[in-house]
């Protein structure tokens, strides 16, 4: 896999600390790190604007036993959403926009994406994300509302990043938060971000922008939390060790 080595370190980080928090959700998703590398660079491409995914669940990609009874938390509900026993699929970018507009998807632009892209009858994508460029991966009143006809998972992925553009970072929002890296290490010497009054950089997008942090959540839409790992191809999640 050719994923950034720091979106690597990240992951890892946040693995642990989902598989730590199993008993606190009701369900988990696996999402492929891959996927998540191609909409990072979808979602600065993009900008300012937000970005909307769509997908299925990877019918060939069924969730193994050794998977379910090491990611289940004490209060798992077995059958609580649509693709819920395989791994996320490929992505789709179906929308771009502000934070209301993203979700409403133009009815011209859905016949063309359904008809290509969907068969005729246009079904929907089962899983939905979208990104908050430079705010916090806590769901707004119209990203409640967008869920509610979700038979998968809502996610939201949050970016911080430089240079900020017209879209400060902004974190004014209630909610449990879910970095992908909780500490970043600081480096020493000239050109230390302490000494530049910068902050830490988790890594660069292909767009040339400095990533100073990611957060991930998933959530049902009766608004319960839905757990997230990142994994491999194979559906493993990286960073948790053989011993686990
Ligand atoms: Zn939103």
């Amino acid at each position: 896999m050719m994923v950034e080595p720091w979106l690597l370190d990240s992951v890892a980080e946040y693995n642990q600390s989902s598989l730590n928090n199993r008993d606190g959700y009701s369900a988990f998703v696996l999402l492929p790190i891959r996927h998540l590398e191609n909409i990072l660079k979808w979602a600065f491409e993009a900008l300012p604007d937000e970005i909307l995914i769509g997908f299925d669940p990877e019918q060939s990609k069924p969730i193994s036993q050794e998977m379910n009874d090491l990611l289940c938390g004490s209060e798992h509900q077995p059958e609580l959403f649509a693709g819920q026993v395989f791994l996320i699929g490929e992505p789709h970018l179906v929308n771009r926009g502000d934070s209301f507009s993203v979700h409403h998807v133009p009815e011209e632009w859905v016949d063309d994406l359904f008809s290509n892209d969907r068969g005729s009858r246009g079904a929907r994508f089962t899983h939905w994300m979208h990104t908050h460029p430079n705010c916090v991966a806590i769901p707004s009143a119209a990203d409640a509302d967008a869920a509610q006809y979700t038979q998968g998972v809502d996610m939201i992925l949050g970016i911080e990043f430089s240079p900020e553009g017209p879209l400060p970072w902004f974190e004014d929002a209630e909610g449990f938060r879910r970095p992908l890296k909780t500490e970043i290490e600081e480096k020493k010497g000239w050109g230390s971000w302490r000494s530049r009054n910068r902050k830490p950089v988790l890594g660069r997008a292909p767009t040339g922008h400095f990533i100073h942090g990611l957060e991930l959540i998933a959530f049902h839409r009766t608004g319960v939390g839905i757990n997230v790992f990142l994994v491999d191809d194979d559906g493993n999640p990286h960073g948790l060790g053989p011993d686990y």
